[in-house]
């Protein structure tokens, strides 16, 4: 959110003022008593805010509780605002859009500005492409001082705002870099009377697998928006999502998990139009306790009837998995409530499918293929 990379702007030396936030019109007022004329803007992760009625500007305190009454609760892109931030209002002369961004097909980062900001860069895109600049950066050597220079040249920004430019540009670098960002931008990027340069908005991407060297970073996440669900798995190291379906889906590897889901669909079309009520790759190696993990998250999900697990032995062998099945719906007992519908081949599949004969628990149907385990499942949770 915008409050959060003013936040990361502000701790490496992007200049811009990075505001109060407040989340209820009393805290809107005080906040507004002590930055004067300011604007309110709301705090979502979406873009076009002003557009929608979000972003207001406030001459007095009465109008800054005034503005936050009206955005708060209000909905932008289909997210509930909770907060709004007080920033002070600034006199604008120019708008410039500025990025950093990971360009994955091209295997290296990319720099994309336009003085042509302020408006949803898409637009511009469409009605001026030239006015937007493509900058490639060597992933190896980054932008130094030289980098720097040549992005501010071919962007265009006005002689009187170079060197502020310049080294905004190397600390927007920074920030990329430093917090593991995929994404940085600013739009606007203000040129301010006094030829003053500001960010006055900003979007941060953080890397999630580089999260291991940013304990900070968890203070970022959006608790309200958080499914209670995906809450749970991710503290238990899943690889879950929510789905709006009634089959829960557990498989190894991601490739194997989004077959299912397709295959899923498509046998739930046959009963009652029932769909995947998740994705969840247990991964390689995937024990007792990870199975058991991994059932507790899916049959706690209201919306589950029943659950398919489609497991490929490769280097976890089918007699684990099907060990790790049994240890889950012991350590789950009473809890497991819903049919299993179970899938097991590859390394080892005699071995584990006679685990599962022996076991012979009452919620475990055993099919020998994908398709047929779809099928079963997708009736199951239609019955
Ligand atoms: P977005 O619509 O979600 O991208 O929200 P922005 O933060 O970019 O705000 C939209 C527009 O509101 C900007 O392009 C500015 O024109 C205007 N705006 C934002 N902050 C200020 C400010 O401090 N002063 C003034 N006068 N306008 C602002
Ligand atoms: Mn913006």
């Amino acid at each position: 959110m915008e409050f959060q990379a003013k936040e990361l702007f502000a701790k490496h030396d992007v200049p811009g003022a990075p505001g109060i936030v407040a989340t209820t019109p009393a805290e809107a007022r005080a906040a507004a008593e002590k930055l004067g004329v300011c604007v309110v803007k709301a705090q979502v992760k979406a873009g076009g805010r002003g557009k929608a009625g979000g972003v207001k500007l406030a001459k007095t305190p009465d109008e800054a509780e005034e503005h936050a009454t009206a955005i708060l609760g209000m909905e932008i892109k289909g997210l509930t605002v909770h907060r709004v931030l007080i920033a002070p209002a600034a006199t604008i002369e120019e708008e410039y859009y500025f990025s950093f961004l990971l360009d994955r097909s091209n295997r290296q980062y990319l720099c994309i500005a336009s003085i042509e900001g302020g408006v949803e860069i898409e637009e511009v895109a469409e009605t001026n492409p030239d006015a937007i600049k493509q900058i490639p950066i060597n992933a190896g050597t980054g932008v130094d001082e030289a980098k720097a220079r040549e992005i501010v040249a071919e962007t265009g920004f006005p002689e009187a705002l170079t060197e502020q430019a310049v080294t905004t540009v190397l600390n927007l670098w920074k920030t990329f870099v430093e917090e593991d960002a995929t994404l940085v931008e600013v739009n606007p990027l203000a040129r301010l009377a006094g030829d003053k340069l500001e960010a006055l908005d900003g979007k941060v991407s953080l890397d999630e697998n580089a999260e291991f060297r940013h304990e900070d970073h968890a203070a970022f996440e959006d608790k309200d928006a958080a499914d209670p669900l995906e809450a749970k798995a991710k503290a238990k190291g899943l690889n879950y999502v929510k789905l709006d379906g009634e089959v829960g889906i557990i498989g190894n590897g991601a490739g194997l998990v989004m077959s299912t889901l397709d295959v899923v669909a498509y046998a739930g079309e046959a009963h009652g139009g029932v769909k995947p009520a998740n994705f969840l790759d247990i991964g390689g190696g995937a024990n007792a306790q990870v199975m058991a993990d991994g059932l507790d998250v899916i049959l706690n999900d209201e919306q589950v009837k029943s659950v398919f697990v489609n497991v490929f032995g490769g280097i976890t062998a089918c007699d684990e998995v099907a060990n790790g099945i049994k240890g889950a719906l012991e350590i789950l007992g009473d809890a497991a409530t819903k049919p299993l519908v179970v899938r097991l081949d590859g390394n080892n599949v005699d071995k584990g499918r006679a685990i599962l004969e022996e076991l012979n628990h009452p919620l475990v149907t055993t099919v020998d293929t994908m398709d047929g385990a779809a099928d079963k499942a997708a009736e199951l949770a239609n019955a």
